[in-house]
């Protein structure tokens, strides 16, 4: 547990949640300013900051809990789609720098909208450019 982290104490049970899914790994509760109603959080229960961070292991089963919520809102909820969305970074958005999935439900005229302004490349190469430079870390990252 890290201290001052408020999704620690969550797990800790020292900040009470609605707790939709445990095991001992991970942990799936409701975000208290849901996007959508039925927004759901999926956490692992040791302390990573993002998700470069995390050891590939953890991560496995936070997505696994991700599949698992995602399904639960499909049947419980008979949301029409799901958007699973992830921050790392506040510059990226991220307020709680413990690892978290954002699990959305999704329905016909609900208030969230996942377009967001397309961008281009300024010449031809550009992305030839940046996806060698990218292949060459992904072929030596963890
Ligand atoms: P982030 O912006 O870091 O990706 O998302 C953090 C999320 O945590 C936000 O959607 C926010 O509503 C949620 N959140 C922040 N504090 C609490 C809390 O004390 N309890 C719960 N259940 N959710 C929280
Ligand atoms: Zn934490």
């Amino acid at each position: 547990m890290t201290e001052d982290c408020i999704f620690c104490k969550i797990v800790a049970g020292e900040i009470p949640s609605s707790k939709v899914y445990e095991d001992d790994d991970i942990l799936a509760f409701m975000d208290i300013q849901p996007v959508v109603k039925g927004h759901t959080l999926v956490i692992p229960k040791r302390h990573f900051p993002s998700i470069t961070d995390t050891p590939d292991d953890a991560l496995k089963l936070v997505i696994a809990g991700v599949k698992r919520i995602a399904s639960a809102q499909r049947s419980a909820l008979s949301a029409d789609g799901i958007n699973v969305t992830q921050a790392n970074g506040a510059i990226a958005g991220q307020v709680v720098p413990h690892l978290h999935f954002h699990v959305i439900p999704r329905f016909e005229n609900d208030p969230h909208s996942w377009t967001a302004p397309q961008g281009s490349y300024d010449r031809p190469d550009e992305m030839q450019e940046l996806a060698k430079t990218i292949a060459e870390h992904a072929a030596k990252a963890q």
